[in-house]
Parts: structure tokens; sequence; C-alpha cells
């Protein structure tokens, strides 16, 4: 959910940022994001949070001509905000409520609740959906320190369970980001899996965390706040390897673990009847396992623990 680039003031459809995995348009609805969390890299939340002006026929019209290069598979709600923060809920409702009749795919990630009419809606196109829902941590004191605006633990696994419940096959549990030294601990992450899975969602995603170490105000106060949390400073100290990835880099895990990490999830979860991959978006060190011959994007199988290839995910109709 991380780029740095700044928003226009119209809503518009912008192409990926991750186009190696995700072939989806980006739209915000929001400029800013009101979850703050305190991993993100986002530089704005100084101007606050504001709404910006979506027009649906403008967006139809954009649609369509994207939709006249071939270049349109659909839209990726939203990659630089939660589109169902308070603050954008009601749009992002509109937007579906115009574009879902009209075949348009979504996929939507969050950490809020989504609302009850939503679910509902989101109900008559099942196969118009991914549903992404972040989950990294059930401490719930820990959560409202690392992304202070979002929905509680409880609340999120609620909203979970709501989708499947009204047949939406494709959500997708992200623990994404995580921080070492605190959530990959074996018992905690098996305990979280477990209340997911009770919730009847069987996708799984997971990444560590990737912090920024510059000289810039935002960056030195991320790392401050990780500092001067008893956990979290555990967490920095372990954050030795230096990565590169789509939209800058920063201090990770070192490789070695991120992996070893990965294999025990990928045991987790398929002793559960779960579906595990470890994401790119955050850690390059995966894209050694990107198959350029095939047709995918990336390919299905890392020798040791799946990585996520997006076509396993998406809606059928978008597979090639
Ligand atoms: S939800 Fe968190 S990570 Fe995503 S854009 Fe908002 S503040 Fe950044």
């Amino acid at each position: 959910m991380l780029t740095v680039e700044k928003f226009a003031e119209k809503a518009v459809l912008k192409p990926s940022s991750y186009p190696h995995c995700i072939q989806y348009h980006e739209l915000d609805v929001t400029r800013g994001c009101s979850v703050k969390c305190i991993y993100c890299s986002l530089e704005y939340f100084s101007e606050g949070v504001q709404r910006v002006d979506v027009n649906l026929e403008e967006l139809e019209k954009q649609i369509q001509t994207l939709k006249d290069e071939g270049t349109f598979n659909g839209i990726y709600l939203s990659p630089n905000t939660d589109a169902f923060s308070k603050i954008c809920a009601d749009t992002t409702h509109e937007i579906l409520e115009y574009f879902l009749p009209k075949g348009v795919a979504f996929m939507l990630t969050t950490k809020s609740i989504i609302p009850q009419k939503t679910i509902q809606l989101l109900a008559k196109y099942p196969d118009q959906l991914l549903v992404k829902i972040s989950l990294s941590y059930a401490d719930q004191e820990l959560l409202k320190y690392v992304e202070p605006g979002s929905a509680s633990a409880t609340d999120r696994l609620k909203t979970m369970k709501a989708l499947v419940e009204a047949g939406i096959e494709k959500v997708q549990a992200l623990l994404i980001p995580l921080f070492p030294g605190v959530d990959d601990d074996k018992e905690k992450i098996t305990a979280l899996i477990d209340k997911i899975k009770e919730t009847g969602v069987r996708l799984i995603k997971a990444q560590f965390v990737v912090i920024r170490e510059r000289e810039k105000p935002k960056d030195i106060a991320i790392i401050n706040k990780m500092k001067n949390h008893p956990e979290l400073k555990k967490s920095w100290e372990l954050m030795t390897e230096t990565i590169k990835i789509q939209v800058g880099g920063g201090q990770i895990l070192p490789r070695e673990k991120r992996f070893d990490f990965y294999k025990m999830m990928y045991q987790i979860c398929s002793d559960r009847g779960m579906i595990f991959a470890a994401c790119c978006v955050l850690d390059s060190a995966l894209y050694d396992s990107i198959d350029e011959k095939s047709n995918l994007y990336v390919k299905i199988n890392h020798d040791d623990f799946p990585i996520c290839n997006y076509h396993h995910f998406l809606p059928d109709q978008l597979k090639k």
C-alpha cells in the first residue's frame, strides 16, 4: 500500500505501481490516509486527509479509453489510502455501486471495517472481487500503536467472516507488514492464523516491514517511534539488511531469516488447509523466483515456499 507519489485533486486511474504482480489500475479516494500507520512512508500527512473529487462519469470514460487500448483489467482501491476509512467509505460504496454492475473487477485492501451495506453489495458480484484485509498483529495495544486509525483486530476478523459468509470466495488475509522479533514468533503467528481460519478465510499472504533509513524528518520520526517502543526497538535492531524495492527501499530482517519464516508459514498454513504465499512487493529477494519464460509474472512455486502469483488470486475473468 505504499507509494511515494502525491495525489491529484481529482480521482484518476493510474497504472499499477507494482506491475510485476498487480495488473489493476490504481484509484485513491482520499489525499493522505487517516489510518496513519507508523511504518507508512507516505510523506504528506502533515497536510491532513482530504477526500478527492470523484466523478463517476469521467472515470467511466477513462476506463473505456483504457479498454480500447487493451490495458484495463480492473481497479485497485486503494494503494495510498484506506478505501473504507470513515472519511471515504461512502465514496467507495458509490464507486462500487456504479461500476460493479458494469462488470468492472476490483481489488480492495483495507484495515477498516467494511460497512454491512457494502458487503451486501459485494455479495452480488463475488466473481469480480479480490478483497484483502490486512491484519498482522492480534495484540490490540500494539495494533493501536502501529496502525492508530485502523479497526480493532476483532472487527477486522468480523469483517473477514462477514465477507466469507456473503459468498465472496477471494478474501485474503494480509499479514503485512510483520515486525521481526515481535510478530514472527511461531506461537503468536499460529494463534493469529487459527483466528483467521475460524472466519473461513483460506488465503494468507505475509511480508516483513521495510523502514527507510534516511535523514528526512519523516523517516527519523518512524525510526524513533520504533526505538521508543520496548518491543519494536527489538525489531529495529534485527533489521540489519538494506533492501531495494519497487518504491524505494530501506532496512529489513536479513534474507535467510525471512525465508525461514516463509517456510514456517507455509507449513503452518498447509497443515490447516490454507493457501500461503510470500508477498514480493516489499521483498525484492523474492524476485529471484520470477520466471520470465512463463506467461506469469511470478511463478507459483518457490523451491521451499510459494510466492504470490496474483493470477492465482485474480477473478477468473482476469486470468490470461
Ligand atoms: S493504511 Fe497505513 S500503510 Fe496504507 S496508506 Fe494508510 S497509512 Fe499508509
